[in-house]
């Protein structure tokens, strides 16, 4: 029983770690994180394993300047919601920026970071997070 739990939590970080979600091939919808039923189609629905590109545009975001006490040595941090280039949203950290940089549009690509260790020696668990597909340059000051 215990086991079993264990295999669920790894498939479900395999599943964020690679951007995994599914596409429904009878309306040609993405979906992520992936869903039981396509919930246009429902039974008629056939739905198919999918491999994100991970390659979108920042849609909305926020700028996150205080933080539980895991993350307090990142800000402040941006989180925001990217829509993928095939046309679904998700939640996501972005990186390699300065958050005053971060415009809505901005072309961003999925990168994996740490996001949590577990204890000295512990679990790490890795996930995606995004950055700028160019170079920004800040303001000069
Ligand atoms: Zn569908």
């Amino acid at each position: 029983m215990a086991e079993q739990g264990v295999a669920q939590v790894w498939r479900r970080i395999r599943s964020i770690y690679n951007i995994q979600g599914n596409k429904c091939e009878t309306c040609e919808t993405y979906y992520f994180p992936p869903r039981p039923v396509c919930p246009t189609c429902r039974r008629k629905g056939k739905l198919e394993m999918y491999q994100f590109k991970g390659l979108g545009a920042i849609y909305s975001y926020a700028i996150v300047r205080q933080a539980p006490d895991d993350f307090k040595r990142q800000i402040p941090y941006v989180i925001a919601q990217v829509e993928l280039d095939e046309g679904t949203r998700l939640t996501a950290q972005i990186v390699n920026v300065d958050p005053e940089n971060v415009e809505i549009g901005m072309r961003v690509r999925s990168c994996f970071r740490k996001i949590k260790e577990f204890g000295p020696g512990g679990v790490i668990v890795y996930g995606y997070k995004f950055e700028p597909t160019m170079k920004v340059t800040g303001h000069e000051e």
